[in-house]
């Protein structure tokens, strides 16, 4: 007896890994400073909560339909026409049990064995792998560190084989925080018209941008591109509702209607409560939103100065999203430990601060710490790297 091929190679998830061991170190009485989670450490706005409340004293507890409930796609329609400036029907729209749901969804109905997928690096953990159970090829274009890790055009071409099938886009990027303006994408919508890709642009740090710039979708650039791509958001990280798994894909009519065909006999509908409580988040007050991105902005300031004076660690200031991905590959040459994983694993057993290695990223020279926590709890972590760095 042996477990299929499709999973034999899988891997668990880096960030929600880190995540639960730094819980369970916690737990077991250990002073743990966690810079692994992304998610928001805020609780979810009290208007939402009492949303899902009220639904469920008014019998909203029954299964609704697979691609989630009408009003709340339409909210969702009105938000991309309001914020992007995309016309969908509802009908374009599955509401999934979170955006990786969403993304998983999109990877099932559109990739055939041996098609390729261009991920540009550093990457979000589950690409490649999504990629992978869908029977496809993840081929990695790097984004270079001194490129703002962004790739360009000519780097996506050169990638481009007769099995591309498509590209996943990822502005504001986790774990980088790097934005691709305007014109950026409008060069790398060239090449995926030219190539005839599809397009995977996961915005679900669009809310999440700092300074003066900008979030535009690929999608709402041309009729062209409007039709080629998927667009995944989803209410985790602007609303602080990560544990309510709610997330959403928008795109051409008969993939999305794919994907609700596949999720109504996987998942069907997503948590009937927390559909209620996206929607309150969707329609009602964007306060709190502001109220944290606020908190993310100064904190993403304060760490980013501290990191930078660390010997051997050089960061580079993140757009959008709440993670910093410092180069320490400085730091780990002077230290006696020969990879940055083991870099990182020895930081947690000697310092208690967990955070999450850039291999899994696809860039092993850097690390990711995510800001979605307090400053005091940041200020401590950033002693105890240094503490380590001295030993
Ligand atoms: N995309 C990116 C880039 C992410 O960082 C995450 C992590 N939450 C997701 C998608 C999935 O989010 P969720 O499933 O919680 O909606
Ligand atoms: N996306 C978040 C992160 O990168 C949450 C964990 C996950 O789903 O990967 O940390």
């Amino acid at each position: 007896m042996s477990l299929s091929e499709r999973v034999s190679t899988l891997t668990p998830s880096s960030t929600l890994a880190i995540t639960a061991k730094a819980k369970e170190l916690k737990a077991q009485g250990f002073d743990v400073v966690g810079l692994g989670a992304g998610e928001p450490d805020f609780n979810t706005p009290e208007h939402i909560i009492e949303a899902a409340i009220k639904s469920m004293h008014e019998g909203q507890t029954k299964y609704t339909p697979a691609e989630g409930i009408l009003p709340l796609r339409e909210a969702i329609c009105q938000k991309l026409l309001e914020d992007n400036q995309l016309k969908y029907t509802p009908k374009q729209i599955i509401v999934c049990s979170g955006a990786k749901h969403a993304l998983y969804n999109i990877f099932q109905v559109i990739i055939n064995p041996g098609d390729e997928v261009i991920i540009p690096t550093p990457y979000w953990v589950s690409y490649p792998e999504q990629v992978k159970l869908a029977g496809g090829h993840p081929v990695y274009v790097e984004g270079k560190e001194e490129n703002g890790f962004k790739v360009t055009p000519e780097q996506i071409q050169q990638a481009v084989t007769s099995k591309t099938k498509a590209i996943i886009i990822n502005s504001p990027s986790n774990p980088t925080g790097s934005i691709y303006d305007k014109a950026e994408l409008e060069a790398l919508a060239e090449v995926c018209l030219k190539n005839d890709l599809f397009i995977l642009s996961d915005e679900i740090y669009e809310k999440l941008i700092y300074g003066d710039a900008e979030h535009v979708s690929i999608a709402s650039l041309s009729s062209e591109l409007y039709e080629r791509t998927f667009v995944v958001n989803g209410m985790s990280k602007p609303y602080s509702m990560t544990g309510w798994r709610i997330g959403y894909a928008a795109g051409p009519e008969k993939y999305i209607r794919a994907m609700v065909d596949l999720s109504s006999h996987s998942t069907s509908n997503p948590t009937s409560i927390a559909q209620y409580g996206a929607l309150a988040a969707l329609v009602g007050t964007q306060e709190p939103l502001e109220m944290m991105k606020k908190e993310f902005a100064q904190r993403r300031d304060v760490t980013l100065a501290l990191l930078n004076e660390l010997p051997g660690v050089s960061c580079l200031e993140p757009k959008g999203a709440f993670y910093l991905f410092p180069n320490v590959s400085e730091a780990v040459k002077n230290s006696s430990y020969s990879t940055t994983d083991e870099w990182v694993a020895a930081l947690l057993e000697e310092e208690k601060v967990a955070l999450v290695p850039g291999s899994g990223f696809g860039a092993p020279d850097n690390i990711r710490i995510s800001y979605a926590t307090s400053l005091d709890v940041l200020k401590e972590g950033v002693k105890r790297i240094e503490r380590f760095l001295k030993k």
